[in-house]
């Protein structure tokens, strides 16, 4: 068998947080096209519905949509118990939800704070977890989180403390899983995305007239495409990352370069 076809994820149950659109949705497709069943899992069931309609459409896989909230310690369970029932197991978790809020640190408020935590942070720790209880008991899987280049820099000129903060923990998240679960099987790795072209940058009131000027700092003078993150976190799901783990995928273009 040659490596594409070592590569594919014929037969694999995947749960993917945040799915509905931008960089989930896109994965999600990815996974989808290279075989596997596909849980989408998001707050937005309509648009989850959507998706998971046209993953089944376009690739012949069996996809089904949950609505669940990631900060929701229920909801999280509850999403695993669908997963298992319809799927019977589960191989791979793309724990991906999240929000940025670009307010200056001396005006944020606890709330605001708290947001960004629980979503990027904490429901990341909760999906993950869940995930990882199953595949621990089932022997093995892979885990992979979504962090970002601002869990490694500060970006400009936007404030956003509280997101880089999230982020920042995601890695350390991550590598933290790998190595309590290392010998047991379930890899758990991260991909750190560069500035994406999707809702949360291109429909942000408060992000989107900053694009020109990340572009002009961008050494590849533009932003990244969802798609340019798929054949990673195709990589990660499968087989032949088997030594793949704790691991941060920085893909930004060279943003983080310079
Ligand atoms: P997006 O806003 O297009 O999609 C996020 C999805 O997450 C939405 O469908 C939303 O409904 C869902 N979601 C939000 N809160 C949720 C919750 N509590 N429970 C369940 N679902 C929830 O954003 P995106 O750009 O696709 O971002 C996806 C991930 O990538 C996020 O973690 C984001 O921080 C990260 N990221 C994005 C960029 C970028 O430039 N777009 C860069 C680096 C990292």
């Amino acid at each position: 068998m040659g490596i594409i076809e070592k590569m594919r994820l014929d037969g694999k149950k995947i749960f993917v947080t945040g799915g509905a659109r931008g960089i989930g949705k896109s994965v999600a497709t990815a996974f989808a096209e290279a075989g596997a069943d596909i849980a989408i899992v998001d707050l937005d069931i309509d648009e989850a519905t959507k998706t998971a309609k046209e993953l089944e459409e376009n690739n012949g896989i069996k996809s089904i949509a949950i609505k669940a909230d990631v900060t929701n310690p229920k909801d999280v369970s509850a999403m695993i118990d669908t997963v298992l029932e319809n799927f019977g197991r589960l191989d791979v978790a793309f724990c991906n939800a999240g929000i940025c809020l670009n307010i200056p640190a001396e005006e944020m408020t606890f709330e605001q704070w708290k947001k960004v935590i629980d979503i990027n942070l904490t429901g990341v720790f909760l999906t993950a977890q869940a995930a990882g209880k199953v595949m621990l008991k089932q022997g093995g899987g892979s885990i992979i989180n979504t962090a970002s280049m601002s869990g490694h820099i500060v970006n400009v000129p936007q404030p956003q403390a509280s997101y880089n903060a999230s982020k920042a923990g995601v890695i350390q998240l991550t590598k933290s899983l790998a190595v309590e679960w290392a010998t047991r099987n379930v890899r758990v790795n991260c991909i750190s995305p560069g500035y994406i072209g999707t809702e949360l940058t291109l429909n942000s009131p408060s992000l989107k007239p900053l694009i020109e000027q990340w572009n002009e700092m961008a050494p590849l003078k533009r932003m990244g495409r969802p798609e340019e993150l798929q054949s990673i976190c195709v990589y990660l799901a499968g087989d032949t990352s088997s030594f793949t783990t704790g691991s941060d995928f920085v893909i930004d273009g060279a943003f983080t370069a310079i």
